[in-house]
């Protein structure tokens, strides 16, 4: 059995500010340091890019975008493209977040092209993915995940999964206080792991699959605990140095 390290990642989404983001980082580094290289990243909004790179270069901690263009360079004005980001050093980027899906029209076919813009540039896209409250409750969550996870397939092909990481994130969960139970997260974690096993069971081993969803200090470790979780991508608790830095140990 493949042993997969843990990863906990924080999405700034659009918070931040160059004086409160140095505290932040410097925090981070210091509190995470027994994680070591690849344990942690944060996901910053663009502008804070460089001073990300800056700050965090030469430490443990990566840093990434939240998004990026599905095209490479051209007239697409308010667009950041996968070779930009690489510019600043990133080593992620979010691809198919919930909140781009749904208040910006990105459609899975859109994510899937991101997601290959990504990993041409030599980016580690963090694929989200994940149902909504109705959804849920029409216990179709399964087709839901399964849908968005195989349009990136059928674009990608499934060993380009290998170099990305997924995030298993229910919308209901997200900034809402409500997370799933561990079991809950569990089960579609193993859904998504067998899903993907059943078409290469190597890079299924390999694969980190973060869950997200008001993910807080105080029930990261026993939702780390699950078999197919393999860390977090935390918002809200991200932007508060020591609940992010307790989040981030939980996972060692
Ligand atoms: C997110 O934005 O990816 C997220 C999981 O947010 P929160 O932790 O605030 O629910």
């Amino acid at each position: 059995m493949a042993i997969r390290s843990k990863l906990v990642a924080g999405n700034w989404k659009m918070h931040g500010g160059t004086i409160q983001n140095r505290e932040l980082l410097n925090a981070i580094i210091a509190g995470t340091e027994e994680l070591g290289e690849g344990g942690v990243a944060v996901f910053v909004p663009y502008p804070y890019l460089s001073q990300s790179q800056s700050i965090l270069q030469k430490t443990h901690v990566s840093w990434g975008a939240q998004n990026v263009s599905q095209h490479d360079k051209g007239a697409y004005t308010g667009e950041v493209s996968a070779a930009m980001l690489m510019d600043f050093g990133c080593r992620y980027v979010i691809i198919g977040h919930s909140e781009r899906r749904a208040l910006y029209g990105e459609d899975s076919r859109t994510v899937a092209l991101k997601f290959k813009a990504a990993q041409a540039a030599g980016l580690i896209p963090v694929l989200c993915i994940g149902e909504t409250l109705d959804q849920r409750e029409a216990v179709i969550t399964e087709q839901v995940v399964a849908e968005q996870l195989d349009t990136v397939i059928e674009l990608v092909g499934i060993n380009a999964l290998a170099d990305s990481v997924l995030a298993y994130e229910p919308v209901w969960a997200i900034g809402t206080g409500k997370t799933a139970t561990p079991e809950q997260a569990q089960d579609v974690h193993g859904f998504i792991r067998d899903r993907i096993a059943a078409s290469n069971p190597e890079v299924a081993a390999e694969l980190k699959v973060l869950y997200g969803g008001s993910v807080k200090a105080s029930n990261a470790a026993e939702l780390f605990a699950m078999p197919d979780i393999d860390g977090g991508l935390i918002g809200g608790a991200s932007l508060i140095a020591d609940e992010f830095i307790a989040i981030c140990n939980a996972a060692r």
